[in-house]
């Protein structure tokens, strides 16, 4: 097996049990390894830390299978970690109560670079570093085997393969070719996923309880709510504000097709549309349009797109989510609503409540956080993997 030998002192975040080895942090390389290839990690001073795939690409060069020295990485450690992986998620009675969620989630279920989602009759995979790529045939085929039945689409098409130097894949592994729009359940409420071109694997699961917590929350406003849904793509919460009682919605979104799937949702689960308005359009733009107009609303939904893509961005993405809370807070009406997210990675929980903060002193209004949101436990968060914490969201009382 090829080896890579850290500088002095760089064994500290392995010995944390982190899984990634920096290019800078890497002293010597010992029989180049091929790409996705499992290399042997030791320290400068020869101990042996685990075992990596190799990504010569990456600035991320090496990302850990394992930090048990001995263990082999072959198709059996795969099996292991992924029925490790489905097992923490199966109910028992193999009742799920749902036909949609998250299987494996990369580094924080051990597997780095693979995303395993379910939908229905499918399973959406992505691998997404050199290593995942290099499994990906004996993943695909112990998926198979540990989902009996089930068919298999790919999509590999996140930018972050881009860094591995690997090329955008998507299409069907194995079984059949996905419906252009597949029905799926999370367990309250049905929605309509378009699994081959759909954001992410085809839709927000990690939103699953904050869908929950909206319709909930909204339900306990003191009057049958005006709601703006901003960013709303397939209408996800929509749906939740609609079931919760709101009387009316306003929903936002840039992309048409998302709001033509979003009417379907809506309808789906009963829901009355004529009750939505749908507003093809830019948030921000909107935003300050009922401002201008001096529009108010019982409750504001803010779940944008990732603003800081990396750790350069934070400052501008900073300004962004800033500037769209601070114009919601000043839309709502005394005691009203606003539920806020961001899934940008490097935005930390406590840096979005600071811009909160700095939000509700420009808007002069009281603001309080009455629930914290963060990203269903089907995406679980690693303790050794922090990164792996990146959806975090505030329902908040504004008065
Ligand atoms: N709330 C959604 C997920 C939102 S994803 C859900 O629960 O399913 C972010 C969405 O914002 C995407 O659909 C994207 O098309 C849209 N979007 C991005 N920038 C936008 C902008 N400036 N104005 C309006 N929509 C935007």
């Amino acid at each position: 097996m090829a080896k890579i030998v850290l500088k002095k002192g760089r064994e500290e975040s392995l010995l944390r049990r982190h899984p990634w080895v920096f290019s800078g942090a890497i002293a010597g390389v010992e029989d180049e390894p091929v790409r996705g290839a499992t290399v042997e990690i030791r320290a400068n001073d020869g101990r042996t830390l685990g075992r990596a795939a190799w990504s010569p690409h990456s600035q991320i060069s090496a990302r850990v299978w394992t930090f048990d020295p001995d263990e082999q990485i072959d198709a059996e450690f795969f099996r292991r970690r992924l029925a490790r992986a489905f097992s923490a998620r199966r109910p028992s009675q193999d009742d799920w109560g749902d036909d949609c969620g998250r299987l494996v989630y990369a580094e924080a279920d051990g597997l780095p670079g693979v995303i395993v989602d379910r939908y229905a009759g499918f399973v959406v995979c992505q691998f997404l570093s050199a290593g995942a790529e290099f499994w990906r045939e004996t993943i695909c085929g112990l998926i198979a085997e540990l989902v009996p039945g089930v068919s298999i689409y790919e999509r590999s098409d996140a930018d972050s393969r881009e860094k591995e130097g690997l090329e955008p894949r998507t299409g069907v592994l194995i079984g059949s070719e996905p419906p252009e729009l597949l029905e799926v359940s999370d367990g309250r409420f049905g929605f309509l996923v378009d699994i081959a071109r759909g954001h992410k694997t085809g839709f927000y699961l990690d939103q699953r309880d904050n869908r929950a917590a909206a319709a909930e929350l909204i339900g306990s406003l003191p009057r049958p709510g005006d709601v703006l849904d901003c960013f709303s793509y397939t209408g996800s919460f929509t749906v939740a504000a609609l079931a919760g009682g709101a009387s009316w919605v306003t929903a936002v979104e840039s992309s048409p097709t998302a709001i033509e799937t979003a009417r379907r949702n809506v309808a789906l689960n009963g829901l009355d549309l004529s009750r939505v308005q749908f507003e093809e359009g830019n948030v921000f733009a909107f935003l300050r349009s009922c401002r201008d107009a001096g529009r108010v609303f019982d409750a504001v939904i803010l779940d944008p797109p990732k603003f800081a893509g990396s750790r350069g961005m934070v400052e501008a993405a900073g300004r962004g989510y800033k500037d769209i809370n601070l114009l919601a807070m000043k839309l709502l009406a005394p005691g009203g609503l606003l539920i806020t997210f961001s899934c940008s990675q490097h935005i930390g929980a406590e840096l979005f409540e600071r811009i909160l903060a700095f939000a509700a002193m420009d808007a002069g209004r009281d603001v309080q956080i009455v629930r914290h949101l963060r990203q269903a436990g089907d995406h679980p968060v690693a303790l050794n993997f922090p990164e792996s914490a990146y959806l975090k969201g505030a329902a908040c009382r504004v008065w």
